[in-house]
């Protein structure tokens, strides 16, 4: 199985590593129909550098981010449940290797206090990771909080609806066994594209297998699940490399499975404590790189969502939003434990977060750029997925479905949560939006 071919992507690259302005324009023009672009006219648009061409290449981001997505941002927030892990990937503060880390496989009781605290930001949709240890952070383990996180409520009596999935690479077997429990999408990033690279910065344990990482999501759709979601983790090689990289990836599960990524995520290096490789790279991505990451992506798979961590900082995530991104994380933290203790646990976090703001701030701040907070889950619920999400989402009419639900959360999130002055500009908002909205309720 050849999913991604790295000669030609080297190949690719260099041949238009100076592209004609001219030509750039055509691939936009072209790319506006949102239908999505070939590879070799990403190559093109990932090279491009001009000042007028970079221009024109956001403002078609935006055009068709707005086109496929609307205004809504989906949010949601991680939950990791153990930092145990047996493998030493250079970047990583839970790598096995940093011996100052404080390691903690969280009790069911103590998980259900953390979905209690995140239920009060107003969640309703987590992404669950946790680091890869046999033994402490099992799937047996896994499965066991996934089930007690649905059946946490907090005091309104609200639960979470919809649970996405971050853990390694699991084998068919595993997947068979995952495919009952009911979960969004299954996340894993291949981190780096480059086999060289991958190499180096994974220095020992399962990961050390490029292949197995690469192929997980063939497996991952062959054994029963529905959505699937990569990304790759830029600063560890050439961007350009990566984004071409996820393209191919993208386009291999389209054509093998008609069913593409669910997602993309864009994570970017931080700093993480006892993680050298966190410190240094020469591989660094520039904020005006990440924008036209973005917006070659969003080109490149208008139907696929796109996810920003709070890794970034507060302006550049809401500036990304106008150029492809659909969903944020919001109230963060990357320790187990860390939404019941203080903020930025050192001893015990991932990485390190950029974007401090707590849920209510950024849900005001998404207001007042007139864009829409949804905590919809609407389409994991009522079996919208897989191949049956991707015909409405590439025929783009995902937005029918989303635009109304996401006015219809916004307006229990501000019963629920919101101070007084978050309900009224938020209101304000929803009536504003009803007046555009084709309501229908049959389109839930
Ligand atoms: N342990 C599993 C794995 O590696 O596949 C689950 C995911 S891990 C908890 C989450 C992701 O965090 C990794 O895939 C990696 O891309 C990202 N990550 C690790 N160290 C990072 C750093 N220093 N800065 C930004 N992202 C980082
Ligand atoms: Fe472990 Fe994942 Fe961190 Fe690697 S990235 S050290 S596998 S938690």
């Amino acid at each position: 199985m050849k999913i991604i071919d790295d000669k030609y992507i080297c190949e690719l690259l260099e041949k238009y590593a100076n592209p004609d302005s001219n030509h750039i324009n055509e691939i936009i023009e072209k790319a506006k129909e949102a239908k999505g672009v070939s590879l070799e006219d990403a190559a093109m648009l990932i090279n491009a550098n001009k000042e007028q061409d970079l221009e024109k290449l956001f403002d078609t981001a935006k055009e068709i981010k707005n086109k496929i997505y609307g205004k809504r941002v989906v949010l949601f927030t991680p939950l990791y449940v153990s930092n145990y892990c047996t493998n030493d990937c250079l970047y990583c503060g839970f790598r096995v290797n940093n011996k100052g880390m404080k390691r903690v496989s969280l009790t069911q009781n103590e998980i259900t206090e953390e979905v209690i605290a995140i239920l009060e930001q107003g969640h309703k949709r987590v992404l669950m990771l946790m680091g890869e240890h046999p033994k402490n952070a099992s799937l047996d383990y896994f499965i066991e909080c996934i089930n007690t996180v649905y059946s946490a409520k907090d005091s309104k009596g609200n639960s979470i609806q919809r649970i996405n999935v971050e853990i390694e690479p699991l084998s068919a077997e595993e997947f068979q066994k995952l495919k009952d429990i009911p979960i969004g999408t299954y996340t894993v990033f291949q981190e780096t594209y480059n086999k060289k690279t991958y190499e180096q910065v994974h220095l020992s344990g399962i990961k050390t297998d490029y292949n197995w990482r690469l192929e997980v999501m063939h497996r991952a759709l062959n054994n029963g699940l529905h959505d699937v979601g990569i990304g790759a983790l830029f600063g560890l090689y050439d961007y350009r490399f990566e984004v071409l990289g996820l393209l191919s990836h993208a386009m291999n599960l389209d054509k093998e499975f008609n069913i593409g990524p669910h997602t993309i995520s864009v994570p970017r290096l931080q700093y993480a404590h006892n993680a050298p490789l966190s410190a240094i790279t020469k591989y660094a991505v520039s904020d005006i790189d990440f924008k036209k990451i973005i917006a070659v992506l969003r080109l490149a798979v208008p139907y696929t969502g796109m996810i920003l961590s709070t890794r970034e900082r507060a302006e550049l995530r809401m500036e990304l939003l106008d150029l492809g991104i659909s969903q944020i994380s919001s109230g963060s933290r990357t320790n187990p434990g860390g939404y019941k203790q203080a903020f930025n646990e050192v001893d015990s976090s991932q990485f390190n977060l950029n974007d401090g703001r707590t849920s209510g701030e950024i849900i005001e701040n998404i207001i007042d750029l007139g864009y829409i907070p949804s905590f919809c889950t609407s389409c994991y619920r009522i079996g919208r997925v897989g191949e049956k999400f991707m015909q409405i989402a590439k025929k783009g009419d995902i937005k029918l479905f989303c635009q109304q639900n996401a006015l219809t959360t916004l307006n229990e999130y501000l019963n629920d949560y919101a101070n007084e002055n978050v309900r009224k500009k938020g209101k304000q908002l929803i009536q504003n939006e009803l007046k555009t909205t084709p309501t229908d309720k049959s389109l839930v």
